[in-house]
C-alpha cells in the first residue's frame, strides 16, 4: 500500500515526494487495533461506534456514490474527534483530516451536522468577530455580577433556551484586555509572542498571566499581538473551511511579521490546530502557510529555557500548602497526538512540575481515553461527554491527588464541572505560584 513512500516522520505522518501523504478512508484495514482507545466504543460497546465504522461512513460522504443513513450520520456525529484512533493505527489513517473533509462536504451541501442550539449559533459569531466577543464578555460579566445569574438559574429560563450546560461551564469573565508587551526584568534573551486565541484572554486569564510571568523569569519579553484571532479549530471541525482558512491566514501574517524567537501557546487544543497549519504544496507552493519550527507549547518552551538558579518555594504549611502534596496530570488528546511529524508533548508537563520541590506528580489513570470535552461536543452531546467526564473524576478521587492539571482549556472547563469544581488548573499556574 505504501510503496511510494520516501520517508516516515513522527508517529503518524507519512511524506512522499508530493508532500504529506494522507491515506483514503478505504485504506482502513478494519483490523480493530484502534478500538481500545475509542471513547465512544468504550461507552456504547457497539461496532457502530468504532473508528472503522465511521471511516466507512466518511468514505460514503467523500465519494458521494452511496447514500448515508440517518443512523450512520448519528454515529458519525457521536465522534468526539479526539483522534486517539490515529495513535495506534498501523495504516497511519489521518482520521481527523478525513472527518474534516466529510464535514466540509456536508457543510457545502447544507446537511445539518450537529445538534445546534442558541449558544452554538451565538458562540460561532462571537469567536469570528473579536469586538463582538469583547462586548459579549462585558454582558456576561454583568450577568455574573448582578442578580441575573441567580434569577435565570432559579426560573429555569436557561434550561428553556438550552443554555444551562454552556452557562454552567463559564468561569468568571475578565473584561479588560492584556497589554501588548510584557518586558522581562531579568537578563534579556529575546522576544516571544503569546497566542491567546479566542476565549482564553477573557476566560482563562490566570493561565496567560502565569505564562507571561514565567516567560519573563526565564528572560523573554512577551508580546501579545492584538490582531491575532481564533486558531480556527472549532470552525474547521464543523466543516466551515473558508472561515478557518481565513483565521489561519490572519494568524500566520500577524505572527510571522514579528521579530520573535518563538510563538507560545498555552491551550493544547489550539496548539494542535496551529501545528497543522499547512505548507502549501499546490499552485501556491513556497508560500508561507505555517509557523515553521517557531511554535512551542508553553511547558515545552519553559523546560527548554529553564535555568537552574530559578528558585521555587517549598511547601508552606502556613499558606495552606500542606494539603497540596500530589498532583495528577490529565493528558489532553490534543497533547498526545503526534501530528505532522511533531512528537506528542505531554511529557513536558511532568518534567516541568517535577521542578517544584516536594511535589509528587502522577498520571491520571486511563489518560489514553478522552475526557469527552471535544470542543463543542460537550455541549452538543452531554449524554456522551458527561459519563466520560465522571469516569475521569472517579479516577481523580481514587488517585488520592489533591489537584488535577490539564493543558487544555476545554478539558479543564469540562472537568471543573461536577464535584471537581475549581480543582483543575493549568500546570503553569501551579508553577508560577511557587516562584519566590
Ligand atoms: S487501526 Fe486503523 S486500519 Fe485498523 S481499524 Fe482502526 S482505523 Fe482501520
Ligand atoms: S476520533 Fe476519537 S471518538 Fe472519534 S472514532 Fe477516533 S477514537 Fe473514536
Amino acid at each position: 500500500m505504501f510503496d511510494f513512500i520516501d520517508d516516515f516522520q513522527g508517529d503518524n505522518a507519512i511524506f512522499s515526494q508530493n508532500g504529506l501523504y494522507i491515506p483514503e478512508a478505504t485504506d482502513c484495514m478494519r483490523c480493530g487495533m484502534c478500538l481500545s482507545t475509542c471513547p465512544t466504543n468504550k461507552l456504547f460497546k457497539t461496532e457502530a461506534e468504532t473508528p472503522r465504522n465511521r471511516l466507512r461512513t466518511i468514505d460514503k460522504i467523500i465519494n458521494g456514490d452511496t447514500a448515508v443513513s440517518s443512523e450512520e450520520l448519528t454515529h458519525l456525529n457521536n465522534c468526539i474527534q479526539c483522534r486517539a484512533c490515529e495513535t495506534l493505527c498501523p495504516s497511519k489513517m489521518q482520521y481527523g483530516h478525513l472527518f474534516d473533509l466529510a464535514r466540509e462536504k456536508h457543510f457545502q451541501e447544507g446537511v445539518p451536522e450537529r445538534r445546534g442550539n442558541l449558544f452554538s449559533v451565538i458562540g460561532f459569531k462571537l469567536i469570528e468577530h473579536k469586538p463582538l466577543l469583547h462586548a459579549g464578555t462585558v454582558l456576561i460579566r454583568l450577568y455574573q455580577k448582578t442578580g441575573l445569574q441567580f434569577l435565570f438559574r432559579k426560573t429555569g429560563l436557561l434550561k428553556a433556551f438550552k443554555l444551562d450546560k454552556a452557562e454552567s461551564l463559564m468561569p468568571e469573565a475578565e473584561t479588560s484586555s492584556l497589554a501588548g508587551r510584557y518586558p522581562t526584568d531579568k537578563q534579556r534573551r529575546g522576544n516571544v509572542a503569546l497566542f491567546t486565541g479566542c476565549v482564553s484572554d477573557h476566560f482563562d486569564r490566570k493561565t496567560l498571566l502565569a505564562s507571561i510571568k514565567l516567560l519573563n523569569v526565564i528572560g523573554f519579553d512577551v508580546l501579545v499581538p492584538k490582531e491575532q484571532v481564533c486558531c480556527g479549530a472549532i470552525h474547521r471541525h464543523q466543516g466551515k473551511k473558508t472561515v478557518a482558512d481565513k483565521m489561519a491566514a490572519t494568524n500566520i501574517d500577524v505572527f510571522n511579521s514579528l521579530d520573535i524567537e518563538a510563538i507560545i501557546y498555552t491551550a493544547s487544543g489550539c496548539g494542535l490546530m496551529l501545528n497543522e497549519y499547512e505548507q502549501d504544496n499546490g499552485e501556491n507552493a513556497g508560500e508561507q502557510k505555517s509557523f515553521g519550527s517557531g511554535l512551542h507549547d508553553i511547558t515545552e518552551f519553559l523546560n527548554l529555557h529553564w535555568q537552574d538558579d530559578i528558585r521555587l518555594k517549598d511547601f508552606d504549611p502556613k499558606a495552606g500548602d500542606e494539603t497540596l502534596k500530589t498532583v495528577a496530570v490529565h493528558e489532553p488528546c490534543s497533547q498526545r497526538i503526534a501530528a505532522h511529524g511533531h512528537g506528542n508533548r505531554h511529557q513536558h508537563v511532568y518534567e516541568l512540575l517535577e521542578k517544584i520541590p516536594g511535589l509528587t506528580v502522577i498520571p491520571l489513570p486511563e489518560n489514553h481515553i478522552c475526557c469527552g470535552a471535544g470542543g463543542v461536543h460537550m455541549l452538543t452531546h452531554p449524554e456522551i461527554a458527561d459519563p466520560l467526564r465522571n469516569e475521569k473524576l472517579a479516577h481523580f478521587d481514587q488517585s488520592g491527588a489533591d489537584l488535577l492539571v490539564s493543558t487544555n482549556i476545554g478539558c479543564a472547563l469540562h472537568l471543573n464541572t461536577g464535584q471537581a469544581l475549581n480543582k483543575v488548573v493549568h500546570p503553569v499556574v501551579l508553577l508560577a505560584e511557587k516562584l519566590t
